[in-house]
């Protein structure tokens, strides 16, 4: 995957991770074999607290510290697992998916997988209810993400990794967990079909619940603002890519989401939960 660009530059500088070619990333990172990205740092913080014991790795307080720059994201190593927030959309995603996917060529690590644990609203399915994503759309229904580079608009296609798809959902034990499209917009308002954010929406009621009703029906069952970006950037560079993300509102219903600060964290947990479930039986049959 590499860019051949990159070897013209004798120090590359991964400013927004706050690490840099000329470290030691090979005898920091050289064992990563996944990366989980979630939007929050609060909760990749959590996740990697979890996984460290899931993993029965006893970390210390010091051993489970950020690892490089914490403006814009907080980054952990638990074990051969890199857990990291993104931020929020497709820009602050494709920004960290750069500089991770350099950090893995700069570490010599050829085949991590990349999971995103996301947050996102549910399609015509109880809020609670996990999906992991059979493919993703972009705004327009169609599979592919698109971005403006040098005036032009370009056409990325979405591509998750199927086997590492149905060995997350067969990670769900006893937790409600689908398969389903996952639809990736550009905004949480307007973007989505909300008729609540601050401005007069550019489209009636009938319209957006015409719309969600035509997504429903190709088999999106959430929606969420990064999946687009997530799995076209994977796609490119070749790495097994997939999407678990949990839901907090089904938007059939309405557009506020009214759950309450724990059912989101309970919800969000069934999600952390399959993946921690996936990773120890890999990690530990290794
Ligand atoms: N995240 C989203 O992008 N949309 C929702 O409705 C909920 C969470």
């Amino acid at each position: 995957m590499k860019n051949p660009n990159l070897n013209t530059l004798t120090v590359d500088h991964l400013y927004h991770l706050g690490l840099d070619s000329s470290m030691d990333l090979n005898g920091i990172f050289g064992d990563v074999k996944f990366v989980c990205m979630m939007g929050s740092a609060l909760r990749i913080r959590d996740f990697a607290e979890k996984l460290a014991r899931t993993l029965e790795l006893n970390l210390t307080d010091e051993e489970l510290q950020p690892i490089g720059k914490t403006e814009r994201c907080s980054m952990y190593k638990v074990g051969p697992v890199i857990c990291v927030s993104h931020g929020m959309g497709a820009p602050s995603i494709l920004i960290f998916l750069h500089e991770l996917s350099k950090l893995m060529e700069y570490a010599g690590v050829s085949d991590a997988q990349f999971i995103r644990i996301g947050t996102s609203g549910g399609l015509g399915i109880a809020p609670g209810t996990v999906v992991v994503s059979q493919g993703v759309l972009n705004g327009k229904l169609e599979p592919c993400f698109e971005q403006i580079g040098l005036g032009k608009t370009l056409r990325y296609a979405t591509s998750i990794h199927q086997p590492l798809a149905d060995a997350l959902l067969n990670a769900r034990g006893d937790f409600e967990a689908v398969f389903g499209l996952t639809l990736g917009t550009d905004d949480f308002y307007e973007g989505q079909g909300r008729m609540d954010g601050a401005l007069l929406p550019p489209y009636t009621e009938e319209e957006r619940m015409n719309f969600l009703h035509r997504a429903h029906e190709h088999g999106v069952r959430n929606i969420e603002m990064e999946s687009t970006a997530f799995t076209s950037f994977c796609h490119r560079a070749n790495i097994p890519a997939a999407l678990v993300c949990a839901t907090f509102i089904n938007r059939l219903n309405g557009d506020q989401v009214t759950t309450t600060a724990e059912e989101q964290m309970k919800f969000s947990s069934y999600a952390d939960e399959l993946v921690l479930r996936y990773l120890k039986v890999i990690v530990v049959s290794r």
